[in-house]
């Protein structure tokens, strides 16, 4: 069998490995912070027809703009924006890789702030982008003075920011934010996957558009919305943005079937975000319940709780896997992460560590 080494690979690829949280068929599935509720029935019902519909013309290339979908997101994100302002993709991963091609490649650095998602030092790696980082305060937050430190100390073109952060939870402040944007003169790019999640009336960086055609929300359905087996991510920002990455995505991306079943899933707003009161509920226990059982949980503003204390996070991991729980180890030293699921799943996830805990 051949090896990578023996394959003329682009050599900033060499030794590196690829994403890889576990897919294991397992009852409990808490490891990758999707909604586990499905959506429901007559959502997908509905959903379906859409699809029927739009197959019948997928002899046709779909519409390159995409523009029915960016109407409908621009609808659901609101802070009057219009269809201009939005771009989409194949999931926020594609919309943070199209960035990094378009403001990011050889000869340039993006700045991020571990621990977070990891794909996107990923994500820098794929598009020749220098990967540097910056500092976090106590408790994984950052104050404006840290964002503005490690900017001037990198001078990066593109900044990733994450809010609420994964894997740790913690919301950013606007002023941190603001302060980003003005520190450099690059790309400036919240990644607010778990937004939905934060608490009644959080500021999002969606507040801070206006008048920042540098700034960049980076946005995703697969979260709150339950969608991501349906792969739709997308972005709000100045129009310009979306003309730069128009330079970028390869043509036709959004499949006439994503778009379809994407529009069809916004017309149903209320009922697919049904959910996210219920997830925001469980979220909460966990981080009540994890102390009480002697863990240090952090406070969260997403659907994971990121807790710390464990004296074998490997063995835990394992021992939880062992009852058909996954949960994720993103290699905190002490640290698991686990996403807040049902009421039973998370009563399940409890109860195993409560076990585990005691012996
Ligand atoms: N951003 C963050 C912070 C995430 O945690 C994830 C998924 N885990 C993504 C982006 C990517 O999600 P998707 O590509 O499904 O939109």
């Amino acid at each position: 069998m051949a090896s990578l080494s023996d394959l003329p690979l682009r050599d900033s690829l060499r030794g590196k490995s690829p994403y890889g949280a576990p897919q294991i068929n397992v009852r409990y599935a808490l490891n990758v912070n999707e909604n586990t509720h499905p959506i429901p029935e007559p959502v997908a019902h509905d959903i379906v027809t859409s699809l029927a519909r739009a197959i019948l013309s997928v002899n046709r290339y779909p519409d390159r703009e995409f523009t029915e979908l960016r109407e409908r997101l621009a609808g659901y994100v609101g802070h009057g924006l219009t269809a201009e302002n939005i771009w989409a993709a194949n999931g926020s991963n594609e919309i943070l890789q199209q960035l990094l091609l378009a403001f990011g490649g050889p000869g340039r650095k993006v700045l991020g702030f571990p621990p977070s998602y990891s794909m996107h030092s990923i994500i820098a790696e794929i598009t020749d982008t220098q990967w540097v980082m910056g500092e976090r305060d106590a408790g994984y937050e950052i104050s404006p003075q840290t964002v503005v430190e490690s900017i001037r100390r990198t001078q990066p073109d593109v900044v990733f920011l994450c809010s609420p952060n994964n894997p740790t939870g913690t919301h950013l402040s606007l002023e941190t934010i603001a302060a980003a944007y003005d520190a450099c003169d690059g790309i400036v790019v919240v990644d607010e996957a778990y937004a939905e999640f934060a608490p009644d009336g959080a500021p999002s960086a969606l507040d801070l558009l206006e008048g920042r055609e540098r700034l960049v929300v980076s946005r995703t359905m697969s979260k709150a919305f339950a969608f991501a087996g349906a792969r739709v991510g997308y972005l709000a920002a100045d129009p310009v943005i979306a003309d730069a990455l128009r330079l970028v995505r390869l043509p036709y991306h959004l499949s006439a079937l994503t778009q379809a079943a994407a529009v069809a899933a916004l017309e149903h707003t209320p009922e697919m975000l049904a959910m996210v009161d219920d997830i925001r509920t469980q979220r909460d226990r966990l981080v009540v319940e994890l102390a009480a059982l002697g863990y240090t949980p952090l406070p969260s503003a997403s659907n994971f709780v990121l807790f710390g204390g464990v004296d074998d996070p490997k063995g835990l991991f394992e021992a939880l896997l062992e009852r058909d729980i996954l949960i994720r180890d993103v290699g905190i030293p002490h640290h698991l992460r686990v996403t807040a699921g049902t009421e039973a799943e998370t009563s399940a996830f409890l109860a195993a560590l409560a076990d585990l805990t005691t012996r």
